[in-house]
């Protein structure tokens, strides 16, 4: 079977794209290696999303899997390797099996960045951890640490300090590229001590689990826990062959969402861009979508 339109990832972007391409009667389906809503379950509070006074990820990323549902969706929970072009084809290769398809619209999101550290691949879920809301409640009463000094660090930071006894919070410059309201509300806080112009450069074992930071100026901290926010990078490894991306791996798209090989679309945190919201991420999903719809109304594709 032929798709018209397939959807890479099932976060705000590609459910979005979808919710429209559905609407709009193409034949779809949208597919998802992890689950529902991406990066989203990772969030404790959302409340810059309209329609929403406020809202915690794992809901919100519920809500877009009962829209797939409501809708009737097609999906598939499948990896993607590979994206091969065939002619004006389009075939997705992925671990259950390979699908045909007019459009692609590339919606993988972004992925935690790491600190470069020896044993940070190996410590995650013993003492290392980028999920606060996953994580945070296994350190209660505790002395943690949170690295970064964006908005993802100090919003983190504070959900944090609510559950444990204190939170350094470890930033590399002493100006945060955090919102004012943030930054303030964070110096506000007692239970969080600012080691700013300071980076962590060594982790410390110790049967099998984090012992221990080392920061640059040799100070040793004793934590049950450290938290690392220090950005993303987009989850773009099935597109390396297509040659879409800027240096930095972000894929470059025009002004209507789509790459420069034609019917391949990216939105959302994978691609290069200004803003990266919630709401930006479902707007670039919803243009690509339409420009999309508009270009099969056009040639009559079917
Ligand atoms: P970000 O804004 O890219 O900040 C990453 C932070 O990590 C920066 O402070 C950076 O330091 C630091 N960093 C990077 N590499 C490092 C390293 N190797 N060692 C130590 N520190 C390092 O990332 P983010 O906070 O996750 O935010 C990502 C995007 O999502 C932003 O556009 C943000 O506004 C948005 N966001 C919005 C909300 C909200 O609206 N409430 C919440 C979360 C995220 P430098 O500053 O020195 O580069």
């Amino acid at each position: 079977m032929k798709y018209d339109l397939i959807i890479i990832g099932m976060g705000i972007s590609g459910v979005s794209a979808a919710i429209y391409a559905q609407n709009s009667g193409l034949n779809v389906l949208v597919l998802e290696s992890g689950i529902p809503g991406g990066l989203l379950n990772k969030i404790n509070k959302i409340n810059n999303y309209p329609g929403h006074a406020e809202i915690t990820g794992p809901d919100l990323s519920f809500q877009l899997f009962e829209s797939v549902n409501k809708l009737k969706i097609p999906y598939k929970k499948a990896k993607v390797s590979e994206i091969k072009i065939e002619k004006k084809q389009k075939k997705v290769i992925t671990d259950i099996g390979n699908f045909e398809c007019h459009f692609i619209i590339i919606a993988t999101g972004r992925k935690a960045r790491k600190l470069g550290l020896e044993h940070e691949e190996n410590l995650l879920g013993k003492g290392l951890s980028t999920c606060a809301l996953c994580d945070g409640n296994l350190y209660k009463g505790k002395d943690i640490a949170v690295v970064g000094g964006g908005n993802s660090a100090l919003e983190e930071a504070l959900y944090l300090s609510n559950i444990v006894n204190k939170v350094y919070l470890i930033h590399r410059r002493d100006a945060f590229r955090a919102e004012e309201a943030l930054i303030k509300e964070v110096r506000e806080k007692e239970n969080i001590e600012l080691l700013t112009n300071r980076q962590v450069t060594e982790l410390i074992v110790k049967e099998e689990k984090l012992d221990k930071i080392i920061l640059d100026n040799k100070k040793e901290l004793e934590i049950s826990a450290l938290f690392t926010y220090v950005g993303f990078e987009p989850n773009i490894e099935f597109v390396k062959n297509l040659d879409i991306t800027n240096e930095e791996g972000y894929i470059l798209v025009d002004k209507n969402y789509e790459t420069k090989i034609k019917g391949i679309y990216a939105a959302g945190d994978c691609i290069k861009k200004e803003v990266y919201q919630l709401i930006t991420a479902a707007s670039d999903g919803v243009s690509a979508a339409i420009h999309i719809i508009k270009d099969i109304e056009n040639k009559k594709i079917h």
